[in-house]
């Protein structure tokens, strides 16, 4: 028998251990935020893979942001040495799911497995990757006993968040550092037969008019912040949008809409606050003074941050020419460069060939349109050898009845474990 073949019968054997594990994650609703259970299913971790043989560690990150008493930030990192020295090969999961949200035909808790496919909130990101990568490890390390290196697993806070709990914190003392990881595989659902290499950079900011408070009455009196907002979405109407759209990338960026620069207005708010629930009066007559928009500016690998943060201030100055009185000030909020693995890294390579290998096609690669946990691996840890694949359709994550098939947890659990005998240099 080949290793192939002895991996491909370690995981069919598992194939109803596959789903049950993929059922208990979702079942501990880690609903995040606020960010619940992370105990629960760190400890459900642990049981798991210390009975297969890891060394595990469960770690708080004691004073990141969202992290307190009541509702700690825990991570597990489970790690099983071969019996040769070698490389480590880490599987990286959050375990945070968001809210479930309207328009669920089952329990979005209920994990109801269904017409082949296991249905709730977090089967497809990332739960049922999860499950898949602890399947191919088991299988792999069933399969070749004798395999040099290591294998971890971990299951991290916080990703939907910004990792700051999870990814960051583990990344900040080391744990994905070169010489202590090698290969790094986040099972985001990416669909089974496609490779992540990374994803485009992110600049939120908030932009702020200002004006002069009077009475409504006379508003001519006062300067309203509103109105040079107003002025502001004009000039990127005009301006910004179409040249955002011309921006195009080499970054194979899925959905083909986001092969681009895009910007979000994410939120606007100006003049008096909304009234408290069960205020039944009305609002007092003032020229609003302030106006505050924040925005999602998405860029790529070609573009560099200053002239994303530039551009913006040149559409700020050329609506100030026309405006008398606008002044206005522009805050950072949150910042990701872009990240891309190369293709011919041997993380992207070894995948390669285990989806040629299981789908009798080639791989397709892919760039995400927004980030994951690779930007902290990527900033932080200073690991350039990291990738997302796993089971689960892209479009289904955060929508109502999202599921995970079964046979694509299975099929890439097998793709996960060929990666592993390639990289870990079993026959
Ligand atoms: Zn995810």
């Amino acid at each position: 028998m080949t290793t192939a073949d002895r991996l491909t019968s370690e995981i069919e054997a598992r194939r109803d251990d596959l789903v049950a594990l993929c059922q208990s994650l979702v079942r501990i609703p880690t609903v995040n935020p606020p960010g619940l259970n992370y105990r629960e299913i760190c400890d459900l971790l642990d049981q798991r893979l210390s009975g297969s043989g890891f060394q595990t560690e469960l770690i708080r990150a004691t004073g990141a942001p969202g992290d307190s008493d009541s509702q700690p930030r825990w991570n597990i990192v489970a790690r099983r040495e071969g019996r040769h020295p070698g490389p480590c090969v880490h599987f990286n999961s959050h375990i945070d799911v968001v809210e479930p949200g309207h328009g669920w035909t089952t329990d979005p808790f209920g994990a109801e497995l269904r017409d082949g496919r296991v249905y709730g909130r977090g089967t497809c990101d990332m739960k049922g990757g999860l499950a898949a990568s602890i399947i191919a490890a088991e299988a792999f390390i069933a399969a070749c006993p004798d395999f040099a290196g290591a294998v971890e697993i971990s299951g991290t806070a916080d990703e939907e968040s910004g990792g700051y709990g999870g990814v960051a914190y583990l990344a900040e003392q080391g744990r994905f550092s070169p010489g202590r990881v090698d290969h790094v595989i986040i099972p985001e659902p990416l669909n089974k037969d496609r490779i992540c290499l990374g994803h485009r950079g992110v600049w939120w900011a908030e932009i702020e008019t200002k004006g002069e408070i009077a009475h409504g009455s006379m508003p001519f009196l006062g300067d309203c912040a509103v109105r040079h907002m107003g002025a502001v979405i004009a000039e990127m109407e005009t301006s910004l949008f179409p040249a955002l759209a011309e921006k195009r990338t080499d970054m194979p960026v899925v959905p083909e809409g986001a092969r681009q620069s895009t910007l979000n207005i994410n939120s606007i708010h100006g003049g008096a606050a909304e009234p408290e629930e069960g205020y039944t009066g009305l609002p007092a007559p003032c020229v609003p003074d302030r106006c505050r928009m924040v925005i999602d500016r998405r860029f790529l690998i070609e573009e560099d941050i200053a002239e994303v943060q530039a551009e913006i201030r040149a559409v700020m100055e050329r609506v100030r020419k026309g405006r008398s009185g606008l002044d206005y000030e522009i805050t950072e909020l949150f910042r990701v460069l872009p990240s891309m693995t190369d293709a011919d890294a041997p993380v992207v390579t070894a995948v390669d060939r285990a989806i040629a290998q299981v789908f009798g096609r080639p791989a397709t690669h892919v760039v995400s349109p927004g980030t994951y946990d690779q930007k902290h691996i990527d900033r932080i840890g200073k690991l350039k050898n990291c990738i997302a694949y796993g089971p689960g359709i892209l479009d289904l994550a955060h929508k109502p009845d999202e599921y995970v098939g079964v046979e694509d947890m299975v099929q890439s659990a097998r793709v996960m474990a060929l990666a592993l005998a390639d990289l870990l240099g079993a026959d």
